[in-house]
């Protein structure tokens, strides 16, 4: 079967527009939030190692506003383009909503290859999309964060120039930086530790024992490495993980701490002793109880979520399963833990990061901790609550949550009529 929905953009116009109609609410709320209210596209000008000039163009996109500033991650990779960055920035409202956090959503990006750069190429590429962008982001205008390929120490470059920009230390610009400026503790951990904490609620709801499960990591960056030595401490076998060089796989499972420190080592998985090389492709149709998708957009799809044999798929990435291959798996009985509450640990401990910049006062890892559970347990309620009222998939009933806050801010601020 052909996958009609693979243009991100597309299918978070079409999840708005289901949510708008299934609530009755009014059509001008789809008008509003069926495209970002803001899109810029820069370019972004540095000096190569070898004195040359290259122009890579960069994106910041600002979905909507209504709930206050926006906020979301900056992405490094070959594949952003205006579409993708869109879709991530809508699903950022729909996350930051459904989270009730005092954010829209906001996204950017670089279309770059990060392996094709040097350290310092990366400092100067980072600074330059800063000065491209200064003027439409800041603490209470649109915060960014890290997302693919992107990390604290380029969140640091990026506050700094910033900062040199303003003349003044501006550490509200940005979140998931380094602790010693302004970082907060947990920060690193949390959208790795909110999807397993999520993924672990559903399961149990299940009757599966999240500390006996089997299973299947794709993507070793932020989300993925983080949730597989979560999943690996709580006594999960991790049978499977994979970057995007390829995968491992281990029929009683991996040891995580010494393939985290095989990687460290060797700079990647190949050659790891302890288990066999896998395909990404095979990892995710591997006999598991739990997968988590953790990579990039349309990873499931209609080709094959026939195949996928999990019981619970806990979407860590932004966007891994595209609408058809959703429908394939709700009637195969397979429980989606959506991205929109999976990987919302991040952005839920970046306001947590925020409010400890503004305020000044710095918090502990447990106080952080604690929070994110807290936020993260209303918003599964919430969505809980829409999920039996309307009889829809725990997906649209998140969209339902996040579209109804939405458009009550929308509404009180009188952008309706
Ligand atoms: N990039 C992450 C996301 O997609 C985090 C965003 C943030 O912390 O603002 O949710």
């Amino acid at each position: 079967m052909a996958d009609t929905s693979l243009n991100p953009f597309v299918r978070a116009q079409q999840s708005f527009k289901e949510a708008v109609e299934t609530l009755g609410l009014e059509s001008a709320v789809y008008e509003i939030l069926k495209q970002p209210l803001r899109t810029f596209e820069v370019a972004v000008p540095f000096i190569r190692d070898d004195g040359t000039l290259q122009v890579f163009t960069g994106y910041r996109v600002q979905h909507n506003d209504a709930l206050g500033p926006t906020k979301g991650g900056l992405r490094f990779h070959p594949g952003v383009n205006a579409d993708e960055v869109k879709a991530l920035a809508m699903w950022m409202s729909v996350k930051c909503a459904l989270l009730g956090l005092p954010y829209g959503g906001g996204k950017g990006g670089i279309a770059c290859d990060v392996d094709q750069l040097s350290e310092g190429e990366i400092e100067r590429l980072s600074r330059e999309y800063i000065r491209a962008v200064s003027l439409v982001i800041g603490p209470d205008k649109d915060i960014p964060a890290p997302d693919v390929s992107t990390n604290p120490q380029i969140m640091a470059w990026m506050v700094d120039e910033f900062s040199r920009i303003r003349g003044e230390n501006t550490f509200g610009l940005i979140t998931g930086k380094p602790l010693v400026i302004g970082g907060s503790r947990g920060r690193v951990e949390a959208t790795g530790r909110g999807l397993v904490f999520a993924t672990r609620q559903l399961a149990t709801e299940m009757g599966i024992d999240f500390a006996k499960a089997r299973v299947a990591v794709q993507g070793f960056g932020n989300v993925g490495s983080i949730a597989a030595t979560i999943a690996y401490a709580m006594g999960a076998s991790v049978l499977a993980v994979s970057d995007k060089d390829g995968g491992l796989y281990s029929a009683s499972g991996i040891d995580i701490h010494d393939l985290l420190e095989y990687k460290r080592v060797n700079r990647g998985f190949a050659g790891y002793p302890q288990a066999e090389p896998i395909e990404n492709r095979e990892l995710l149709e591997l006999p598991v109880d739990i997968l988590f998708p953790a990579a990039l957009e349309n990873q499931i799809t209609a080709d094959n979520a026939p195949n996928i044999q999990a019981k619970i798929v806990g979407e860590g990435a932004n966007g891994p399963t595209t609408p058809e291959a959703d429908a394939i798996l709700f009637d195969k009985g397979v429980m989606v833990v959506p991205d929109v509450l999976g990987n919302s640990g991040g952005v839920t401990v970046s306001y947590f990061e925020w409010v400890q910049n503004q305020t000044r006062l710095y918090w502990s890892e447990d106080e952080v901790n604690q929070r994110l559970e807290e936020y993260m347990s209303r918003a599964i309620s919430d969505m809980h609550r829409m999920h039996e009222r309307f009889g829809v998939t725990h997906r649209k009933a998140a969209y339902l949550v996040a579209t109804d806050r939405l458009a009550e801010a929308m509404r009180v601020r009188g952008w309706l009529k």
